[in-house]
């Protein structure tokens, strides 16, 4: 997929609206959620005043009713854990318990 005008459009828009990169990238379609990151920092759009950034949760934090689904690199300076509460039981939010489900049942098949 190429990023048009109208893509980097969306992207900023919604990046700008705080959305993460992964929700971002299901919003755009055809784009994985490293490209979104890759495409954001190019922008220039990596400092934005984000409310994803300001609940940025670091490993020593993390509670166990967040979900703690590894967000980026764990090398890089913006690695950090989804921190959305975790569904009852489990280790991670709504979405990533989906996202983990279906990477499990994709490496069974
Ligand atoms: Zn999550």
């Amino acid at each position: 997929m190429e990023w048009t005008e109208a893509r980097v459009d969306q992207l900023k828009q919604l990046w700008s609206d705080g959305l993460t990169a992964s929700q971002i990238a299901e919003k755009l379609g055809g784009v994985s959620r490293n490209a979104v990151i890759g495409k954001a920092h190019r922008l220039g759009l990596s400092s934005r005043p984000s409310p994803i950034k300001r609940k940025t949760i670091q490993l020593n934090t993390v509670s166990e009713r967040m979900c703690q689904w590894p967000i980026g690199d764990p090398g890089d300076a913006e690695f950090h854990f989804c921190g959305e509460p975790a569904l009852h039981g489990r280790p991670y939010c709504a979405e990533h318990c989906a996202t983990a489900y279906r990477r499990k049942s994709e490496s069974a098949a």
